[in-house]
């Protein structure tokens, strides 16, 4: 039977970061992950066509943190990579967040948002940063695809992502300190941050746990109403479908990685993706043919493909009982985006996950619990 002091379930950056700075600081530490990889969401590989794809989607790093920098530099170079999206609105590529320029053209100059007061919900949030006429052309459509729901039924939390920009910039995060994608590859990365750790792959934790043991502390950061056999009810995710098109002929389709298509009328996908963008250009320049993707919104029923949790009250109240679940259970902690159930950008993922294992090499008795926040 594998044992180890600390039994991490999962491989991604939650996972191995919590592994990593265990065994830097002497622990025996043993990772076992459900797929055939490691690396979790962030994984990527390299396409028949010699194009690099991210397998789970897009993954643009950015952070102001020098910790996390540092810290993810200890592995791999990374090159400057700062995303640019556009979002098609009527036949044209225009800038994503929305530009006030934009507004002022087509509403002009003195435009006010639709809404005052605190918004309640989504759609609310939404009209209180721009006007109905733009709110319906880049906001509306594009959530409820990728929600399968209507706007208003969605939580005003989710605004938090993203803004209308004062000017024309057109990176994603003009301001972030440190930017890029790994010279080799997430896949490569990951695989540099968990060398030397004992890791069983193809290994269903919830499937075989009578097979393994921690002596200390396990760490989950799978779905944590999946640790419970569901025992509450189901939390609710969307995940994409992602459809490859390899057009030989084609040095570029479009102007960026990453172009939004919010309507509709655009058909059920929400986003294109062209990832030669998101390569070192001498990398990308020689080869013949372009890769795209579109991102096209569902529920999943696999575990291994769940994405977003859902933004509402009714899945955030019953995260909340599975969390007081965990939280009671001794030398258990459950954590990540699936163990917490939320969206962390990778920056976030890793800072938490830093935190996480200090308090456990402090040996604090609440190593086993979520901090707050
Ligand atoms: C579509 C998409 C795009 C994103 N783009 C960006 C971006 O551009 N920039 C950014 O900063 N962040 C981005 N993120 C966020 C990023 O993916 C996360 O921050 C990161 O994946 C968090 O890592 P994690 O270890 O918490 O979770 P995961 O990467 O999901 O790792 C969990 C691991 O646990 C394993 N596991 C689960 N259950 C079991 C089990 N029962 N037994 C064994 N193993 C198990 C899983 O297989 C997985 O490997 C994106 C996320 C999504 C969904």
């Amino acid at each position: 039977m594998p044992k180890a002091d600390y039994l991490i379930i999962g491989s991604g950056l939650t996972g191995s970061v919590i592994a990593r700075t265990l065994a830097d600081a002497g622990r025996d530490v043993l990772v076992v992950e459900r797929r055939d990889h490691v690396g979790g969401n962030v994984h990527d590989h390299t396409h028949t066509s010699g194009i690099h794809i991210h397998t789970y989607g897009p993954h643009y790093f950015r952070t102001n943190s020098d910790r996390v920098w540092d810290f993810v530099t200890r592995f791999a170079e990374f090159f400057k990579y700062e995303a640019s999206l556009k979002t098609l609105v009527d036949g044209q590529h225009e800038n994503w967040p929305i530009a006030a320029s934009y507004i002022a053209k087509h509403i002009g100059n003195d435009w006010k948002p639709e809404f005052t007061g605190t918004p309640t919900n989504f759609e609310q949030a939404a009209l209180s940063l721009m006007p109905r006429g733009i709110y319906e052309k880049f906001i509306k459509e594009y959530n409820e695809k990728q929600w399968g729901v209507p706007a208003d039924t969605l939580s005003a939390d989710l605004c938090k992502r993203f803004d209308v920009r004062a000017d024309d910039e057109p990176r994603l995060k003009p301001d972030c300190k440190h930017q890029g994608i790994p010279l080799q590859g997430y896949t490569h990365l990951m695989q540099q941050m968990i060398q030397g750790i004992p890791v069983e792959l193809n290994f269903d934790y919830l499937k075989r746990r009578s097979e393994t043991q921690a002596r200390e502390l396990t760490i989950f950061t799978g779905p944590i109403d999946s640790l419970f056999d569901y025992e509450l009810g189901k939390l609710h995710y969307r995940g994409q479908q992602r459809k490859h098109t390899f057009l030989p002929d084609t040095h570029n389709a479009q102007p960026c990685g990453q172009v939004n298509t919010p309507m509709h009328s655009h058909g059920p996908s929400i986003r294109t993706l062209e990832w030669k963008h998101m390569m070192l250009p001498a990398q990308a320049q020689p080869i013949s043919g372009t890769l795209l993707t579109t991102e096209t919104p569902f529920t999943p029923n696999d575990p291994g493909e769940y994405e977003y949790p859902f933004p509402d009250n009714t899945n955030a109240q019953l995260y909340r009982r599975y969390r007081e679940m965990a939280d009671d259970t001794e030398r258990l902690l459950v954590c990540g985006r699936l163990g917490e159930y939320r969206y962390f950008d990778m920056d976030q993922a890793i800072a938490r996950a830093l935190i996480l294992a200090q308090r456990i090499l402090r040996h604090d008795p609440n190593a086993d619990r979520l901090p707050n926040g």
